[in-house]
């Protein structure tokens, strides 16, 4: 069985670039990424399940929150929403002092006590992945797991290699850490150059120990650079947003419609409808990414790749914009939304990649190739 390497927000069009020799049997394929952010997609792409199972599809479920604590101070400090960054600060105070924890995140108080944090990384720990057949008879090394650091991640598959280990499954977050702090380009390659090359290394002293084992290297989308800022003034065409009327949740590039009031679905629908920085998601969308449950939303509206939404509730940093950019993901997925798109990497493998893959189709090859069949 061989090296599976999952490597987040590793784009396609990066490793077409600057690394279609990085060995001599290399084949790279694109894949299409799927809707949600990493705590959802690593489920999806690894062990086939989708928000329709899990329950969840962005990190926050609209379900009453069980904590008194947070409720209390929810409703306490609801004042401050009339000053902006007082209220931004508030909750990061909270969050980083006290609950030590996304705890309050950016949501607005009045809405708090309407929603759960929800979000499980598939790759945080033991107790989690443990319980996926996918990875049983695999030694996992994750960079997720008790937060490592690139260096400290690698001298452990080092070790591992070293120690005669074959069936080995790693997990890489660098690249996503470093893509969301530069914008696409030169000096986004330049940064993700020498972790590639470290890399390398280890990945040659596999090959050279295990001349027979392949390597897979699969992503769950890419990272694009993040060009505008979106406000679909809602409350200018639907009123204030109340428990009673409507509640948009709104997350980076998706945002999900809350209807109370059923008279509104109509025209907000047709609304979204008339704005082209964004995808409504249609029946048949949400069937094929399985997000049908109305609990993810009466109505989902993603953006296009590069626009993110001005007011973000899963964080709102107060810092001065990077001069070098920023970049994000978890748009709506088109195939000509370049940057944006996965890969999937065979080393050394027998078996001939398809041009192009989705996700249920990279969910085969994995399993395949990692000898689940
Ligand atoms: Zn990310």
């Amino acid at each position: 069985m061989p090296l599976s390497i999952f490597i987040d927000a590793l784009p396609y069009n990066e490793m077409k670039l600057n690394y279609s020799n990085w060995f001599d049997n290399i084949q790279i394929s694109e894949m299409l990424p799927n809707i949600a952010y990493s705590s959802s997609l690593h489920w999806q792409l690894y062990c086939n399940k989708y928000p329709d199972d899990r329950g969840v599809f962005v990190d926050w479920v609209k379900e009453k929150e069980p904590k008194k604590s947070v409720r209390f101070l929810s409703t306490i400090l609801r004042p401050l929403e009339c000053f902006d960054k007082l209220s931004v600060i508030s909750k990061k105070v909270l969050d980083r002092k006290i609950y030590r924890k996304n705890t309050f995140a950016n949501i607005p108080y009045r809405f708090r006590n309407e929603f759960t944090e929800k979000s499980k990384y598939l790759f945080w720990n033991k107790k989690i992945y443990g319980q996926e057949p996918i990875f049983d008879g695999y030694t996992v090394i994750s960079q997720d797991e008790g937060h490592l650091s690139f260096d400290e991640t690698v001298s452990k598959l080092n070790a591992s290699i070293e120690d005669g280990n074959k069936n080995i499954f790693l997990v890489l977050s660098f690249a996503d850490a470093l893509g969301h702090l530069c914008r696409r380009g030169e000096k986004y390659s330049a940064r993700l150059k020498p972790y590639m090359a470290e890399l390398k290394t280890l990945l040659d002293k596999y090959l050279t120990i295990n001349p027979k084992e392949s390597i897979l290297i699969v992503s769950d989308h890419g990272m694009s650079t993040v060009n505008k800022k979106i406000d679909l003034q809602l409350g200018k065409h639907f009123g204030k947003q109340t428990k009673k009327t409507y509640i948009a949740y709104s997350d980076s590039a998706i945002m999900c419609f809350f209807i109370e009031d059923k008279k509104l679905i109509e025209p907000i629908k047709e609304y979204l409808l008339t704005r082209e920085e964004g995808h409504l998601l249609t029946e048949d969308d949400r069937a094929f990414y399985k997000v049908t449950d109305r609990k993810f939303g009466d109505l989902i509206y993603i953006l296009k790749e590069g626009n993110v939404f001005a007011n973000n509730w899963f964080g709102k940093s107060l810092k001065k914009p990077n001069p070098d950019g920023s970049g994000m993901h978890g748009f709506w997925p088109e195939w000509t939304s370049y940057d944006q798109n996965a890969t999937v990497i065979l080393i050394n493998g027998e078996e001939k990649l398809e041009e192009k893959y989705i996700y249920p189709s990279a969910h085969q090859l994995i399993k395949r190739v990692m000898g689940k069949e």
